[in-house]
């Protein structure tokens, strides 16, 4: 804790810490020597893939994206599967979760009011605010009236722990006797399941702020991590996403892993899901090159009447040079677009290939300045 002195000791929260106890001791203990004793069968297994990914699935495409962000809009067809899955996942209701995760967004890295603030560690912001009952992850239900309209949403809340008792042993005895593997059912595809899906998630709080780049913004502690997207249906671009909170997509370049973004993507084709929210493609590749900026000690460049000379003073004069130059360049670039804006109303064909050459003109920068960002000795930036 940095911000304050003495933290009170909180009382331990006993539900979730039993939860995450004997479900960890189980996966990590019974499991693998009921694995070696009596071995799983083929079923089991490829049931249990499939519920990690249908639990993973829920939280990132409907609790997080869908729920707390309002990325997209959907069928009650695609909401009722993502809420029993993401039911199954025990990660508390989607009102409970997505009041925390406006929070986390809001007041990033604040260890007073962020719920899972990464300024409070690995551990803390994995699962330790969690295991007592932190003040900041009360849920404040004033964030979440838009959702409380939802009666599904709502259903799911007043009916929480019979819901979960449901999913959690219902499904996997379901499958358990009908593949005639009860116990083996039981372990891989009801508590191994849980438990990996829950530490999978748990990554995007802990892992993904603290492992990896800053392209778009370094003002809270996000970061884009591929290693930890692949592991995460597409959430490890996590820098991406603390920025443009509102867009469908982590991930924005079709190599990327991000098969969140490919599932409603998917859905919108056939009807399923609709109002994907996209950030403008000027927008991403501004933020991109004002945090180039940033880093060479020209932060203020988007703002065309603050002299940056004395912000770049520690810079050696031929490279200062350089970046005095591409400040100049970018701040055409901003008047260009406010003229093209303009044209919106007037001629969209015309706005969209005016956009698409400013857009070229800021990846063009991009390139130009990261070999800048490289020549550079990391210091504060301005
Ligand atoms: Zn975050
Ligand atoms: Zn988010």
């Amino acid at each position: 804790m940095s911000n304050s002195a003495v933290e009170p000791v909180r009382s331990i929260n006993w539900p979730a810490s039993l939860v995450f106890f004997i479900t960890g001791a189980i996966a990590l203990v019974v499991a693998p020597w009921y694995g070696f004793t009596h071995g799983y069968s083929l079923a089991t297994v490829l049931c249990t893939l499939f519920l990690v990914a249908a639990n993973g699935m829920s939280i990132t495409a409907g609790y997080h994206r869908l729920w707390s962000h309002r990325a997209y809009e959907s069928h009650w067809l695609v909401r009722l599967p993502l809420l029993v899955f993401g039911t199954m996942a025990i990660q508390n209701s989607v009102l409970v979760w997505s009041a925390n995760h406006r929070v986390h967004h809001r007041f990033c890295d604040d260890n007073e009011v962020d719920p899972y603030s990464a300024g409070r560690g690995f551990w803390y912001s994995h699962i330790g605010w969690m295991l007592r009952n932190y003040p900041s992850a009360t849920p404040d239900f004033n964030l979440v009236k838009d959702l409380e309209r939802d009666p599904m949403l709502r259903f799911q809340h007043q009916y929480y722990l019979p819901l979960v008792l449901l999913t959690n042993l219902g499904i996997p005895v379901a499958l358990g006797l009908y593949f005639g593997d009860f116990w083996g059912m039981l372990l891989l595809a009801g508590v191994t399941r849980l438990v990996i899906s829950h530490h999978v998630t748990f990554f995007i709080n802990s892992l993904a702020h603290m492992w990896g780049t800053q392209p778009y913004n370094d003002r809270n502690s996000a970061k884009d991590n591929p290693v930890l997207a692949f592991l995460t249906y597409g959430e490890g671009y996590h820098n991406f996403h603390h920025h443009f909170l509102h867009d469908y997509r982590n991930a924005i370049r079709w190599w990327q892993w991000d098969p969140t973004k490919w599932f409603i993507w998917a859905l919108s084709k056939i009807g399923l899901t609709h109002s994907l929210r996209r950030t403008p493609d000027v927008t991403i590749q501004r933020a991109v090159v004002e945090m180039q900026l940033r880093r060479l000690g020209a932060g203020a460049a988007a703002s065309a009447d603050v002299d940056i000379s004395e912000s770049l003073a520690r810079l050696a004069a031929p490279l200062r040079a350089r970046v005095q130059q591409e400040v100049e360049a970018f701040r055409a670039t901003l008047a260009e677009w406010s003229k093209v804006m303009d044209l919106r109303q007037q001629d969209l064909a015309h706005f969209r290939e005016r956009s698409k050459e400013i857009v070229a003109a800021l990846r063009e920068q991009r390139r130009r300045l990261a070999e800048l960002v490289a020549a550079v000795p990391a210091t504060a930036a301005a």
